[in-house]
């Protein structure tokens, strides 16, 4: 739909707008003082140009304002008055706020259901405007309520305001304790001119034209201050597609530059190795593991560097792809490294390769940080030299110290642990001077490893396309044969010591079990557990969002240590026990670990350290204390630590989800075994920016897009950023310029595409 508002090429001249460049400072802004530049400025606003981009979330109808006796029943209405009273009550058991309006003309009963975050907020005396359904009460309907109003505080600089007589649709932007979301919108309506007046579009009205979006400018103006909800949908619409655009070419943009500017070793498969490589293997390979490892086979016979995530639910069976693939590596007289993201996974790893390679002529190694001085110094001379064929370790592989002789192929587990920068830093340990900074000659190549990187934390399809968009994924789709179903049952706490009973009957019948909790001690939460505070959800899941903290005391947590002495008084008195955490020594650590594997303990009372990876098929029992703190994808990584062998596994999950967002998490789980489904429920619950993965990733978080419902707009932008880099690879033609500059700007860093063109 062609837009009506002024395009850049109608007389809309800096001259007429007061003449601001972007980089100016807010309090040159009309209205704008030191303490309102401020706020904005803890809220990242610091120019003009930002404050233009600084995005309402959504836009609400405010209603025409009317004084208190006129508003009607049964309709939504809008007032400001007083306050006189305020009350908490405890009616029921959910407690409520409740407070007394008052105008000139009557009285108005506010009430918040679980609005006991509000007490420390609305006093008497303060000016409100609320928002919301009158509803008659009291005897013979006499009184006017309104539940679950929106409220705003009147500053009274704005006193002398006249209350608004009609309807208005206004923006709602994310504001703070300091500045209140109206404010904003004054202080962004003070900019829009001087500032737009600046900004050209980087798309012309042809390309435009063609995927019905408006003109950049315009989509400005439209979100900030439009008057119909269809324009501010249409202006979010072109600011969404830009964001996705960018972020999309910037991805293919370094796809692109990757490709052109390394290659990697080829390495060739027939049929002997092959064969070779499968008679090592103690099982046959799912038909889901083989169609991976074709495409990895296929990826490795080529110069241009694999660059392939192998997505597969816990207990899949990525660890044999990736062994597959080191030894076709070795097999071509190469070097390949495996990186795990803890010491426990890499010493699991090192033990499973050595078992499998007993007899055979490959050398393998283990690098950790728990190495001592010497052993250290050996072994990165050891890999230097080439004596060693496959290296496994932690990131204590990706110091500079650690040259190889010939890597041929680096492979980072459970990669959604590891942040973007340290996957890239393996990238650059090839054959050349990982430290060499000299620019490369035109048409000369650097030597790089292939990349494969695996995760169990799946990522929904549409995440996987946009930001993993540089990497191919394969996804391991299908369990190894004969695994049992693991029951999930969520229990709350003061049934805990059923559960013991519970587990003691299974450690009865000689199988073992896992008990999880997010401290080590009282004293010591565990670093490693991605845990929810419950009130900071509280504060979330209140219907206005605030940034201050209630001063109520910590919720505390169960502990390792605590556990570990309630189970003396439990059915599991005569039990085996063990206990791992993080802040053990390494070694001591790697002897319980051990002892568990070998039945020599029946239980494990452990914190998050044993959340990757770890295979012990004869443990059958998981269960997580505290689980409404975990996230889901760690409680299903959790979860998946069982029922690894041939008996049925289960999962009991302890918690009392004091949240909305924490009880949605719990059912979940309980009901979907699926990691797919979970990860997309999760993104449902969590919102894009809090998924494991992205926030390591280093990408900068959406500002208007919402991957749920934009899923069309994704595909739109795909399609367009797949064909401007085929046509124009370097986005070199000067009609990009202007694209290329923004996307550079917004995602060279993260992304580490090279400053060239
Ligand atoms: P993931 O890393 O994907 O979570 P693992 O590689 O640790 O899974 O494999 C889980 C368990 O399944 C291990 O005990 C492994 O030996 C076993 N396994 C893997 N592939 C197969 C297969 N094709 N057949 C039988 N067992 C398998
Ligand atoms: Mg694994």
């Amino acid at each position: 739909m062609p837009s009506k508002r002024p395009t850049p090429d109608e007389p809309r001249t800096p001259a007429q707008a007061p003449h601001l460049p972007l980089s100016a400072p807010l309090t040159e802004l009309k209205g704008v003082g030191p303490r309102l530049a401020s706020a904005l400025n803890k809220l990242g606003v610091k120019n003009i140009a930002q404050l233009v981009a600084y995005l309402p979330m959504r836009h609400e109808r405010q209603e025409a304002e009317a004084p208190i006796d006129q508003l009607k029943p049964e309709s939504i209405v809008c007032t400001r008055g007083l306050v006189s009273a305020t009350r908490i009550a405890a009616r029921g058991s959910r407690p409520r706020f409740e407070a007394v309006l008052v105008d000139d003309t009557g009285r108005l009963d506010l009430i918040w259901f679980n609005g006991l975050y509000l007490r420390d907020k609305i006093h008497v005396g303060m000016k409100l405007r609320v928002q919301g359904k009158a509803k008659r009460f009291g005897p013979g309907g006499s009184s006017l309520q309104i539940v679950n109003p929106r409220h705003e505080f009147i500053a009274d600089t704005a006193e002398s305001e006249p209350a608004p007589r009609t309807a208005r649709l206004r923006p709602v932007y994310p504001a703070s304790e300091d500045i209140s979301t109206l404010q904003i919108e004054k202080a962004v309506i003070a900019a829009l001119d001087p500032a737009l007046a600046q900004i050209t579009d980087h798309l012309s009205d042809d390309y435009r034209a063609k995927r019905e979006l408006i003109e950049l400018t315009s989509a400005y103006r439209a979100i900030h201050t439009p008057a119909t909800q269809e324009q501010a949908d249409e202006g979010r619409r072109r600011l969404a597609y830009d964001e996705l655009l960018l972020l999309l070419l910037a991805v293919r943009l370094k796809r692109a530059q990757r490709l052109a500017r390394s290659e990697s070793p080829t390495l060739k498969l027939t049929p002997a190795i092959d064969k070779a490589i499968r008679a090592r293997l103690p099982f046959t390979l799912t038909g889901a593991q083989d169609s991976a490892i074709a495409q990895i086979v296929s990826d490795l016979a080529r110069a241009q560097p694999m660059n392939r995530l192998v997505q597969g639910d816990v207990g899949s069976g990525k660890t044999a792809v990736a062994v597959y693939a080191m030894l076709l590596a070795v097999a071509n007289k190469h070097q390949s490294a495996l990186m795990a993201p803890t010491e426990l996974l890499a010493e699991q790893h090192f033990a499973s390769i050595s078992r499998m390679l007993a007899s055979a002529n490959v050398r393998t190694l283990l690098l950790t940080g728990s190495l001592s001085a010497p052993q250290r110094a050996e072994a990165l001379r050891a890999i230097a030299a080439g004596e060693v064929d496959i290296v496994v370790g932690t990131h204590a592989l990706l110091t500079h110290r650690v040259r190889f002789n010939s890597l041929a192929l680096a492979i980072v587990d459970e990669q959604h642990r590891f942040g973007v920068h340290q996957r890239a830093t393996l990238r650059t340990k090839g054959t050349d001077d990982a430290d060499n900074d000299t620019p490369l000659k035109p048409g000369e190549k650097a030597l790089t490893p292939h990349t494969l990187v695996m995760t169990a934390t799946p990522i929904p399809r549409t995440l996987a396309m946009t930001i993993f968009g540089d990497l191919d994924v394969s996804t391991i789709d299908q369990l190894p044969p004969g695994r049992k179903k693991v029951t999930t049952r969520v229990v709350a706490p003061p049934l805990r010591q059923e559960v013991y009973d519970f587990i003691a009957q299974r450690v009865a019948k000689g199988e073992q079990a896992f008990i999880v909790a997010p401290a080590i001690d009282a004293k010591n939460p565990d670093p490693d557990a991605d845990l929810f505070d419950p009130r900071s959800e509280l504060e979330h899941d209140a219907p206005e969002k605030s940034t201050a903290t209630p001063a109520a005391p910590p919720v505390p947590i169960r502990s390792v240590a605590q556990i570990a002495s309630d189970l003396k008084h439990s059915a599991l008195k005569s039990a085996r026990i063990g206990i791992v955490h993080g802040q053990l020594h390494p070694a001591d650590r790697a002897r319980i670990m051990d002892d568990f594997r070998q039945h020599r303990l029946d239980v494990l009372i452990a914190t998050t350290v044993i959340e990757v990876g770890v295979d012990i098929p004869n443990a059958t029992v998981m269960v997580v204390e505290d689980a409404e703190r975990f996230g889901l994808a760690q409680l299903h990584q959790l979860r998946g630590r069982v029922g690894r062998g041939t008996k049925p596994g289960v999962c009991v999950l302890i918690g009392a989800p004091v949240t909305d967002t924490a009880d949605q998490r719990l059912r979940a789980i309980a009901k979907l075994a699926d990691g797919f489904k979970l990860a997309e429920r999760d993104l449902e619950i969590r919102g894009f920016g809090d998924v494991v993965g992205i926030r390591q990733s280093g990408m900068p978080p959406f500002r208007v897009v919402n991957l749920a419902s934009d899923l069309d707009l994704l595909n739109l932008a795909r399609r367009d950023a797949i064909d401007l880099i085929d046509h124009d690879p370097p986005l070199d033609n000067p009609q990009h310029a202007l694209l290329k500059r923004r996307l550079l700007k917004a995602h060279a860093k993260w992304l580490g595409i090279a400053d060239v063109s």
